[in-house]
Parts: structure tokens; C-alpha cells; sequence
């Protein structure tokens, strides 16, 4: 991790990386990575998978099992097919999407993630996506596993990471394939020849520090095996803070805001491509980011995101002031 943190620190002036440096390390000393839950704090066993307690674990809305089958935020009853209301209206750019925990019930993983300094949380977002991905992969490919085709198990539960066989633990020769070839088994449907992050501005990266989803993102591809680039997607112009636009205000406010690097135009053509994310709200960014990457001649986009806000009506923007 701490080169990951370094590397995510890369572009700071050196007084600064300094600072930021030593305030990680007294966060670190205050709160040791993987000694208390990620989401209430209560003091845990550090083999507690993904840094959850069990009661948090057992609380999530983990979005594999009815979940919408485009965007993939939870959905609270349907069938495999169901789409949410905003994708039945059709008008996304992006093929299929990924999601594992209802957001509700991690605002406060997020919150320390993207503005507590908790880079440390990377490593297990990072572990949550992979392991919901093989979840996926095995669903597709042994549908008969246990679980029906909409991933619940016989007794109609939705599984999640956390429900899966050793609290998701990957299975031996599923982990990975070779660096730099795509996963094996399951994985290989899922359509990924390259992972990319949803950038940040990078005025606002470098006041950040990092990027959260370059920090998940990148711990993800080395899980999967699957080529990753931090760098190729970038984000062209600032964008306001979203939280208290409407849907449309969302998508004309990043439409254009995303670019290939100078030079690299020609890097996805042909290519599946898969961009990680913290949290899907409309879709406004994904659509933007899809947008530029189907220009450049990717053959697909698809997402994982770690939190998606549900499909009620009342779970959207509201929830998220204050966060975004
Ligand atoms: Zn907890
Ligand atoms: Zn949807």
C-alpha cells in the first residue's frame, strides 16, 4: 500500500507530499488500518474480512443479488432482468455496470475513504469489487452453483461478498490469470482487457492528495490480473460539486469533461473496457467517461463501482449532501 500511496501522492510539490506524508501517519497511528470496522469503528479482529465487523457485514445491502441488470444499483425485489426506472428510460452510454454495497449503509466507508485521508480503505474496496466481480462471473458461468441465475442462494437470499463461501474469499486458480492477460475463468466473461479509474481533475487531485478511485482501482487490476492504466483517462475540466443537481443539471455538467491523453487517442480501440468508481448516483459520470472511451473506439464500457444509492425514490441526491 504505501507505495501505492506514494504513487498516488506523485504529483505533489515535495513540502506538501511532506505534510500530507505525516498526517497519514498520525491517521495511521490514530486509527490503524484494519483494527476497527470501517463503517461503525467498533474495534475489530484484524482477520475480519474486508475490515467490516460482523455486524456490519451482515447489515450491508450487498447489490448481487436483486440488483438492476444495466446499472446494477440494488433494487428490493425483481427478477434477473429488472431494470431500475432511470435505465428502463434507456439513454446510458455505458453497457453494464457493477455495484456492491447499497450506499446507505457506507456513507461512512466513503466518507473516511475520499476525504478522511483513510487511503488504507483502498485495499479493501479494492477486495469487496474483486471478490463481487468473481461472484459475478461464477454466477454467469455456473448459474446451478448454489444460486439461481439472479444469484440467490436456495434459501431465496441475495448473496453478497460477505454471503459467499469463506466471507467471499476468491477460490484458488479463479484469482487471477497472468499479469497483464485477463482473469481466468468467470472472470474472462466479464469482459475486461482494460481497468481504468474515473479520474479527477488534477488541480483537485493534487490538493486531495489522491485519487480514490485510482487507489481502488489500481489494487483491483492487480487482484484481477487485468491491464491497468491511471493515466490514459483524464478529466479535462473541473465540474461542480453534484450533490445538489438534478439529474439533467448532472449530465450537462460533465458532457465533454473527459479526454484520452495527449498522443495515446488510439489505446482502447478495440478493447473492453471496465472504469472503477467509488459510487454510482445517475450515472452522469460513467455516461461522460463512456462517452469518450466509445469515441476513441472501445468496443465496450463497462463499471464496478463500490456503493450505488438504491433504486427507491427517496435514495438519491438528498442522501448524499454533504458527501459528494
Ligand atoms: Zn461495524
Ligand atoms: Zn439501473
Amino acid at each position: 500500500m504505501s507505495g501505492l500511496r506514494e504513487e498516488a501522492a506523485g504529483r505533489s510539490a515535495p513540502a506538501a507530499d511532506f505534510l500530507k506524508r505525516a498526517a497519514r501517519i498520525a491517521l495511521d497511528l490514530l486509527y490503524p488500518p484494519s483494527i476497527y470496522c470501517m463503517a461503525c469503528g467498533n474495534l475489530i479482529d484484524a482477520s475480519r474480512p474486508y475490515s467490516l465487523c460482523d455486524a456490519c457485514r451482515e447489515r450491508f445491502g450487498w447489490a448481487n443479488g436483486d440488483s438492476c441488470a444495466k446499472c446494477g444499483r440494488p433494487l428490493h425485489g425483481g427478477g434477473p432482468q429488472t431494470l431500475c426506472a432511470d435505465c428502463a428510460g434507456g439513454g446510458h452510454l455505458f453497457e453494464k455496470g457493477f455495484a456492491c454495497v447499497e450506499y446507505a449503509d457506507c456513507r461512512a466507508v466513503l466518507y473516511g475513504f475520499k476525504y478522511g485521508g483513510r487511503t488504507y480503505y483502498g485495499e479493501h474496496i479494492a477486495r469487496v469489487m474483486h471478490d463481487r466481480l468473481l461472484w459475478e462471473g461464477r454466477a454467469q458461468t455456473e448459474p446451478a452453483n448454489g444460486r439461481d441465475a439472479n444469484g440467490r442462494d436456495a434459501d431465496g437470499r441475495a448473496g453478497g461478498p460477505a454471503n459467499a463461501p469463506a466471507h467471499g474469499a476468491p477460490r484458488t486458480g479463479e484469482r487471477s490469470g497472468r499479469a497483464g492477460e485477463p482473469g481466468t475463468g468467470g472472470l474472462r466473461r466479464l469482459g475486461v482487457d482494460l481497468l481504468l479509474p474515473v479520474p479527477m481533475y488534477a488541480k483537485k487531485e493534487r490538493k486531495r492528495g489522491y485519487n480514490q478511485a485510482d487507489i481502488a482501482g489500481r489494487l483491483l487490476a492487480r487482484l484481477l490480473a487485468v491491464p491497468y492504466d491511471g493515466k490514459l483517462l483524464e478529466r479535462i475540466r473541473d465540474t461542480h460539486v453534484m450533490s445538489n443537481l438534478s439529474a439533467e443539471e448532472r449530465g450537462a455538467n460533465v458532457k465533454g469533461a473527459f479526454a484520452l491523453a495527449r498522443d495515446r487517442e488510439d489505446a482502447v480501440r478495440g478493447l473492453r473496457v471496465m472504469l472503477a468508481d467509488d459510487i454510482y448516483t445517475t450515472g452522469s459520470t460513467l455516461d461522460a467517461c463512456a462517452e469518450a472511451l466509445l469515441a476513441a473506439g472501445a468496443a465496450s464500457v463497462r463499471f464496478i463501482v463500490f456503493a450505488a444509492t438504491g433504486a427507491g425514490a427517496d435514495a438519491g441526491a438528498g442522501d448524499l449532501r454533504g458527501v459528494m
